[in-house]
């Protein structure tokens, strides 16, 4: 079985989060590999496990992405794939990660392609359901099982807390959501594998892709940060002039009565 993974470096949001000049800074931030992306790789793994085949990772991104593809290698792919926009491109959204992505899948047979369900930065869930529509195969978002018999599979999706069950044929794009496995952590042998296990490097040149193909549809206008919390009001006096003030703040300050 042929799968393929597709990978996004993503900032940790544990870590303390700045904007300067109206984009997030990066400076000394910690990267990770997207968490959804992760029960993605160990579901790939395990259906590679079961079925026989290989699993390749795939990132579009800059030269950095390279650590978080190893770990994926480590992890247990057999290979992966870096596409390096960083000299091609300086703007890109979701139509152009996703038009990348389906220019170098469309002529790799791939049985199933794994996505996460969205990104903890981006956050926009649109690029694995742009992959398979520019593809013409049919995709199942934020799924949390996955059984494959020959070229059918039977999903379970996540449906606000509740379960859907969906059958449908390979080839397939899924989207993984959390609860779909517990994503296991490298092992010492793995990591040292994996820095014999391929990780080609290509161009847009490679896929024969023009930087006016893939321009960006969407500008972002403007990233901000949450209004900070301000601090708790106690209120103080009888019980009966509380409830008149909490009253009177609900009408002229929260505005919500
Ligand atoms: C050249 C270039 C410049 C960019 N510049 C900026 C910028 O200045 N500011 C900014 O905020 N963003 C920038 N981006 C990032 C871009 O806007 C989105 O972050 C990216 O397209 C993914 O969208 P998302 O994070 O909403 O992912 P989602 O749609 O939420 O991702 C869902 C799933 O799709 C897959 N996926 C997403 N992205 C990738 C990827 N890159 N490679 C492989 N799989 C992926 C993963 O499986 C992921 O879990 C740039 C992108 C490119 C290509």
């Amino acid at each position: 079985m042929n799968i393929f993974v597709l990978l996004k470096r993503t900032f940790d949001t544990e870590e303390k989060i700045t904007i300067t000049n109206g984009f997030i800074d990066e400076e000394g931030a910690e990267f990770i590999i997207n968490p959804y992306d992760e029960y993605a790789v160990e579901e790939a793994i395990q259906i590679r496990d079961a079925h026989g085949g290989e699993v390749t990772v795939v990132t579009v991104g800059g030269e950095e992405s390279e650590k978080q593809l190893r770990t994926a290698l480590a992890m247990g792919a057999d290979k992966a794939v870096l596409i390096n926009v960083e000299d091609d491109l300086e703007d890109g959204d979701q139509f152009t990660t996703a038009k990348i992505l389906a220019e170098f899948l469309k002529d790799k047979e791939a049985d199933v392609i794994l996505a996460g369900n969205v990104t903890i930065d981006g956050g926009s869930g649109q690029v694995g359901p742009r992959v398979a529509e520019l593809l013409g195969i049919p995709y199942v978002t934020t799924i949390t099982e996955i059984e494959i018999k020959g070229t059918q599979a039977k999903l379970i999706r996540d449906v606000e807390g509740d379960s859907e069950v969906i059958e449908t044929s390979l080839p397939l794009l899924v989207t993984a959501q959390q609860g779909l496995n517990e994503p296991r952590y490298p092992s010492l042998p793995g990591i040292m594998k994996a820095k014999k296990k391929p990780l080609d490097e290509l161009e847009l040149d490679d896929l024969d892709l023009e930087e006016e193909d893939v321009e960006p549809k969407t500008k972002t206008i403007e990233v901000f940060l949450p209004p900070k919390k301000e601090t708790g009001k106690i209120l103080e006096g009888d019980l009966s002039d509380q409830v008149k003030e909490l009253v009177q703040l609900l009408h002229t300050e929260a505005k919500v009565v």
